[in-house]
Formats: C-alpha cells, structure tokens, sequence
C-alpha cells in the first residue's frame, strides 16, 4: 500500500477525509457508519464541535509546557477523574499500553516495599493490555508474543472468570503482588465474567494484601453505561488504566490509584514527555463536559441495551449464532464458526466492525448513536449472519 509505513496492520484500501458523529466519509464520497468508533476511541463520534472547538483555542494558546511546570488542565482533569471513578490520584501518559505499564511498575514497587524479589502479578488468558514488552507479556495470546521473546518475567497466568486457580495461586506462592485483569476482555472477544468475578478478585487481593489492577482502556469512559465497568459490580480497584475513550481522537492514557496504590511513586520514579500537556487535557476536559451535557453512560445504557434486545429478537434461534453478549455499547455475536470474512462484507455494506477471536463480531459503535442508526447496525449484521 505505502512501502514507507512499516507493513504491521493489514488495512483496508480506503481513506476516509471527514467524520460526522457515527458517519465517516471517503475521499469518492460515500458515508460508512462507523459501529467500531476507531477502536472504540471516538466515543462522541467524529468531529464532535465542542472538542475541536477546545482543542483549537488550546493550540491558539498553548500546546505543551512539559511536566517540570504545574499544568491546570491536567489538575482539573486529575480532580474530575478521581471524583468519577472513587480513586485519589493518577498518572497522565500517552496510550493504554503506557498506562497499563504504570500500574505493572506501581505494582512491582508495592512488592520492593515488602522486600519481595520476585514480584509476580496474575494475568488472565486471552487478556489484551497492550504491545510494549511488559504490556505484551502481560497479554495472554501467543500470536502477540510469538517472535518477541524473552517476555518480561514476574507474570503468572490464569484462566479468565477462576476465582479457584487464583485461590490456589495464593496458597503456594509468596511473590504475588497484584491481580491485572480487563473487566470485560475487549480483544479476548468481549468475554465478560460472572457477577462474583470482581467482588471476589477484591476479597482474594483483601484477604492476600494484592493489589487490584483493573485495565479499563477499552471498557472505560462511559463505554459499559457506567464510567468504568467495575461500577457495575460495587467494588473499587487499587490501581485503573484507561485511554481509549477519554481524548475522542487525542492520545491519551491514565493509570489512576487509591490508598496505598496512590502513595508509592516518588519523584524520578516514572515519567513522561508529553504525558498529560495542555492539548490532550483540553480535549479530555471537553469529552467529560460533553458527557455531562448528553448524560453519556445512561445514553449508551440505554442504547446498548436497545442494540442487544434487537440482535436477540432478530438471531433468536439461529444456530449459526452462539452468543450475544456484552454491556452498554461494548457487544459481541458470538458466531459458531470463524467468521473474519464478515468485515470486508459490512464494509461492502458501508457499516465498520471488526472481528476478534476469529468469530466475535465485535461492536463499539460511538456513545451518541441514534436508533435509526442502531437499527441499521442490526439489519446490516443480521443479513450478514442470515446469509453466511
Ligand atoms: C487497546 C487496549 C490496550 C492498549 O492500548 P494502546 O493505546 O493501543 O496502547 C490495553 N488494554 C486494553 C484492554 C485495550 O483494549
């Protein structure tokens, strides 16, 4: 396609020029919808008028200054998100795979306290946190770490949705430190656990003096019909990751922190360039504004819930469909067979998904789709799935 990018993601020949909330346009003119949000980032939709509103005052008056001087956007920003999610203070960096490798060193210095050698921090199978070394590691697919060996040691794996192995885990081992899981795993192909997952992850860490890392890049900002996921199950983490939704498009991740999670960093202990500048700050600022403005988690509570009632009416019965599953606006269909084929054919119907786990048509539309365009999601897979 462009032998001067490196050949990492095999793309789609099309260029899309403009956006207009669900819709993406393309350089001959036609308007897609847009049910994968840019994997799952433009939670307003495209263009949204606040946000680059926001972001172009911001760039009039100050793109970056560096974390050596106070930024007031990211203090405000800090305020906002603490008092959204129940944590006390976080770190600001640049992508989910930087966040989650804030928590994965927080976590390591929570074990350097107690004078462990080892620190070891539980993953789960089929995970997803990212693609730097430790981050990769952590994600539980061999394809991710095929060729990249030696992985970073220090993690232990476990079957997602088992409070048993990890029971088990705590009887024999000494060095573990933490637990690191998504409350729903996006990539895994929206798997989400049980209603006793994490409340019993929080005892198991209680019980066993282990942090609790919950990576909410995917899950987080509004996309489950709560802010973060784990609201759903009454329980508060020690240690957060997000980014995906929070920018609308501006890179950004965060590792948030509470009690003794929030009290290990000192200075020099980690940092970031651009982590946290007045741009990305304003725009994430803008993003919660306008999710207030919308009331944005009932809305995509609302529709989410709609989004699965009709696929459910629509494919009740159907063998070829194993399971519909997911919350708020993050869904999967489940099919029987591997279905990858499905994207090139929605994308010939002008409707964007993707495929994970070879069969799960996943589904991350943005937060401020209407009913008419929910309705033409589901017409468009439903006649995929009939006709596969
Ligand atoms: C996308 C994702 C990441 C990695 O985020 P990047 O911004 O691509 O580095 C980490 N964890 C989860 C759950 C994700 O979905």
């Amino acid at each position: 396609m462009n032998d001067a990018v490196m050949p990492t993601y095999g793309r789609t020949d099309v260029q899309f020029v403009s956006g207009e909330g669900a819709w993406l346009i393309d350089d001959a003119g036609n308007r897609y919808l847009d049910a994968l949000s840019g994997l799952g980032v433009v939670a307003l939709g495209h263009a949204n008028p606040a946000v680059a509103a926001a972001i172009s005052a911001q760039a009039d008056a100050l793109l970056h200054t560096s974390n050596l001087y106070r930024i007031p956007l990211q203090e405000t920003l800090a305020e906002r998100l603490a008092s959204l999610s129940g944590m006390d203070n976080m770190f600001f960096g640049n992508s989910g795979a930087e966040a989650c490798e804030c928590a994965i060193k927080i976590a390591r210095l929570y074990g350097h306290t107690k004078q462990f050698t080892d620190p070891t921090i539980i993953v789960a199978e089929s995970a997803f946190h990212g693609r730097t070394m430790a981050t990769l590691t952590a994600t539980g697919n061999r394809k991710v770490h095929a060729g990249f060996e030696p992985l970073v040691s220090g993690f232990l794996r476990v079957p997602f949705n088992d409070l048993d192995s990890i029971a088990k885990i705590a009887a024999n081992n000494n060095q573990v430190v933490a637990i690191f899981v998504e409350p729903i795993q996006g990539e895994g192909g929206i798997q989400v656990p049980d209603p006793e997952y994490l409340p019993g992850l929080r005892r198991i860490c209680d019980a066993n003096d282990w942090l609790l890392i919950i990576d909410e890049v995917q899950s987080g900002n509004a996309r489950t019909g709560e802010f973060f996921c784990y609201q759903h199950s009454n329980i508060l983490p020690d240690l957060v990751t997000t980014a995906k939704g929070l920018g609308n498009g501006v890179p950004i991740g965060v590792c948030l922190a509470r009690g003794k999670a929030a009290e290990l960093f000192k200075p020099g202990n980690h940092g970031s360039t651009f982590g946290g500048n007045p741009l990305s700050c304003a725009a994430a600022n803008a993003v919660l504004d306008e999710f207030e403005r919308l009331d944005i988690t009932k809305q995509a509570k609302t529709m989410g819930a709609y989004l699965k009632s009709c696929f459910e009416a629509k494919l009740a019965g159907d063998n070829r469909v194993k399971e519909i599953r997911g919350k708020g606006l993050m869904l999967g269909i489940e099919l029987a067979h591997p279905c990858p084929q499905m994207v090139q054919q929605a994308f010939e119907q002008k409707l964007l998904i993707n495929v994970t786990a070879d069969s799960v048509i996943r589904l991350l539309p943005p937060l401020i789709i209407n009913q008419a365009e929910a309705d033409q999601i589901v017409d468009t897979i439903c006649a995929l799935i009939t006709q596969s």
